[in-house]
């Protein structure tokens, strides 16, 4: 809900804030202390007076569901080429990239860099002294970093290029017509960008503890002494190898044998080995995970979550931690949105089903990015998007074009050893 004072996320930053904007920053699941960083970034990607356009006697072009890298392409594209277009955010313009994926963690990866290259240095005749670790400031460089971003991403930014925002929840009513906060908006075609979310595995006592996905990691302002990550994916290994070079105690389980069970197994070793030479230990091809609190944060300290499991050999193991990352893979967001009514088909383990031309089973409706693709990347997004405006709107046929290296992303990562 948007607040009718005229006052920007930055002017209330300094008083405690209303029952309102407490309110809107826990959904949007940010800190309920709202440092300068912060509010510039929400000023930007979810401002606090936003007021809708009238969507009254006009047939858009093109409406974007979501506004991460996806739903931003499609809707300034189409305005940018003179189309009429609209696009529609329920949580935080730049979506997961810019706010809880790709930025954060690319801003860890560049500390943990350092502390890599500073431990090391004396193996190259180079005398540093001590190194330490300031992770306060780590964290807070990272949200200067998002905040310092986000204007590219920015609802005016959007605005500018002469697109409609629509701040809310989008919900397709047929097949040409979406509703957003009680209004309806016609279309003649339609993208759904609406991104994927962290999935949470059915583990004994899991969601009894507190847990931290990407969506809450980056909240983190002081360092926890251990870390407990599920899931030996990219996104947990990248995570675990930062934590443990801040000097965190890390480890890593998983029920597969093996890290990056998806991918090449020669190269998933290297990179283990590296993790693993950074510090984390892990313990894979465990059983009968599950979790309870030990101890319940105080004075807005951390928790003690234990971790119980029978490793490989069948030894049962506790593990205690302050943090615990869960990390287990990620769901197509694609409940909730109307898509029958809308008649789009879609599984809810692999997204919005898609031809080619990204078009879905309704023709006039496309799907691009997390939701409906399995190369999860932001680049991947953004070029299916800009294809879907070229077909859609401007009658071009292209076809999806899968050869975009995945190692765009691999290099902007730390996982092996320079
Ligand atoms: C920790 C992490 C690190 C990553 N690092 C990299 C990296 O280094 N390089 C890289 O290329 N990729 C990386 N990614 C992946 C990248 O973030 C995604 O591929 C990219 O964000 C996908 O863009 P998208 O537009 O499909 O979806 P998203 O960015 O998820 O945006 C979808 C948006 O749709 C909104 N939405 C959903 N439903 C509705 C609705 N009904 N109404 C209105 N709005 C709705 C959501 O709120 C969201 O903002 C990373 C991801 C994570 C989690």
């Amino acid at each position: 809900m948007s607040s009718a004072d005229g006052k920007t996320w930055s002017e209330v930053s300094g008083a405690s804030l209303s029952e309102q904007d407490a309110g809107t920053l826990a959904e949007l699941e940010l800190p309920s202390v709202l440092d300068a960083d912060n509010a510039t970034l929400l000023d930007n990607v979810h401002p606090r007076c936003h007021v809708d356009p009238d969507p009254t006697d006009v047939v858009y072009d093109l409406v974007a569901l979501g506004a991460g890298a996806g739903g931003l392409v499609s809707a300034k594209q189409c305005s940018r080429r003179g189309g009429r277009s609209a696009l529609i955010e329920q949580h935080l313009h730049g979506g997961d990239c810019l706010n809880v994926g790709c930025v954060p963690s690319k801003a860890l990866i560049g500390a943990a860099r350092r502390v890599r290259a500073a431990k090391g240095a004396a193996a190259y005749g180079v005398g540093v002294g001590e190194v330490t670790v300031d992770f306060p400031f780590i964290m807070q460089r990272m949200r200067s970093l998002r905040a310092r971003i986000s204007p590219a991403d920015a609802v005016s930014a959007t605005s500018t290029v002469g697109a409609d925002v629509f701040q809310g929840r989008g919900v397709f009513t047929g097949p040409h017509t979406v509703v957003v906060n009680g209004k309806t908006l016609h279309f003649k075609k339609a993208v759904v960008a609406s991104g994927g979310s962290p999935t949470v595995p059915p583990i004994p006592g899991l969601r009894e503890v507190p847990y931290l996905t990407n969506r809450t990691l980056f909240n983190l302002t002081s360092l926890p002494p251990r870390m407990t990550v599920i899931g030996a994916g990219p996104i947990g290994l990248e995570m675990a190898q930062c934590f443990a070079l801040f000097g965190a105690e890390v480890t890593v389980l998983d029920v597969a044998p093996k890290v990056l069970a998806r991918e090449d197994q020669d190269a998933a070793k290297v990179i283990e080995q590296s993790v693993r030479a950074d510090g984390v230990k892990f313990d894979l091809g465990i059983k009968n995970l599950r979790f309870k609190l030990a101890k319940a944060a105080e004075g807005g300290g951390l928790p003690t979550v234990t971790a119980e499991y029978d490793d490989a050999e069948g030894v049962a193991v506790s593990l205690d931690c302050e943090a615990l990352l869960c990390a287990t893979g990620r769901a197509p967001n694609v409940e909730g949105l109307g898509l029958k009514e809308a008649g789009v088909e879609y599984e809810k383990r692999t997204g919005v089903a898609v031809n080619d031309q990204m078009q879905t089973s309704n023709p006039d409706i496309y799907a691009v990015g997390d939701c409906s693709t399995k190369w999860q990347f932001t680049h991947m997004a953004g070029t299916q998007a800009q294809m879907v405006v070229d077909n859609a709107v401007f009658g071009d046929e292209k076809k999806v074009h899968t050869g975009i290296p995945a190692v765009d992303s691999v290099s902007n990562s730390l996982l092996f050893t320079p």
